[in-house]
């Protein structure tokens, strides 16, 4: 079949931005020389994995996971059902990381990434600051075999931790670095996340809290006397959590901070840094 062909059988199940997006990432081109392409013809083998992708957006698995990759901040990472997919309040957290490590600190950093998943962020941030060492904490091994794989592709250099949190962590980091689950246990989300993203990344109780409080709890143990913590938050919950480290933390700021939709999206923990 040709490229003409492949997104006329793709326009009667999917939308067509989606259909160039596909096609155009199995061929290694980009959208626009598909268009210039039209009569190229396709490999019988491109045709079938072709035919099949379509049909799993027809079936509203999400185009990251068809095409099992992301960009993100600038380098690609791979994906699959076991990890999140990485979203845009997520690449204004490192942002805003990024901004925090260079004002702040003049050495290189000890960082955790506490639930990588992907690995998008901890690997993100090894390529942007100075470094001393990147850990990368997950519960799920099988996000971690993801992890594995983004940390071959980008050559880094990061230690990669089976770890439900701090259990399999033993030293102390300038920055602790978290998106963790925060969704509410009823809380309506939409359908194509709920039937396709990981569970276990993604819910944290009856408030959606769990997570900050086990993490805020434990952390002091790993934070060095100048630290930051930076978590990604629910837009609701910046006041809770902000108690809930004014209770268990000495000598902090906090900063909330909004993402580019005016919501609160960002909670920084300076401790000792004034
Ligand atoms: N750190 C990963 C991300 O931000 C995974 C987060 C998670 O699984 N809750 O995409």
């Amino acid at each position: 079949m040709s490229i003409e062909e492949l997104l006329i059988f793709a326009k009667g199940h999917c939308h067509s931005t989606h259909a160039k997006i596909l096609l155009a990432e199995l061929l290694d081109k980009n959208p626009l020389e598909l268009l210039v392409n039209l009569s190229e013809k396709v490999s019988e083998e491109k045709c079938e994995l072709y035919k099949k992708e379509v049909l799993a957006l027809a079936n509203n698995k999400p185009l990251q996971y068809v095409i099992g990759s992301v960009n993100f901040y600038g380098n690609k990472f791979l994906i699959n059902e076991n990890v999140l997919i990485p979203r845009f309040e997520t690449e204004e957290l490192v942002e805003n990381t990024i901004k925090y490590i260079n004002d702040y600190f003049k050495e290189p950093v000890d960082i955790l990434d506490l639930g990588c998943g992907s690995g998008v962020i901890g690997l993100t941030l090894e390529k942007k600051v100075s470094t001393k060492s990147v850990d990368l904490v997950d519960i799920s091994k099988k996000a971690l075999e993801i992890t594995k794989k983004n940390c071959d592709l980008l050559n880094s250099k990061a230690n990669i931790i089976e770890s439900d949190f701090f259990n399999n962590v033993s030293k102390k980091y300038d920055i602790i670095i978290s998106n963790p689950p925060y969704i509410k246990t009823n809380e309506e989300i939409e359908d194509i996340v709920k039937n396709n993203e990981p569970h276990l990344a993604l819910y944290a109780g009856v408030d959606g809290l769990d997570c900050y409080r086990r993490i805020i709890k434990e952390v002091k143990y790993y934070l060095k006397d100048k630290s930051i913590i930076a978590f990604e938050i629910g837009c609701t919950q910046a006041q809770d959590i902000t108690n809930l480290a004014n209770k268990e933390l000495e000598n902090i700021k906090v900063i909330v901070k909004k993402d580019l939709s005016g919501k609160d999206r960002m909670l920084f923990i300076l401790k000792n840094i004034v």
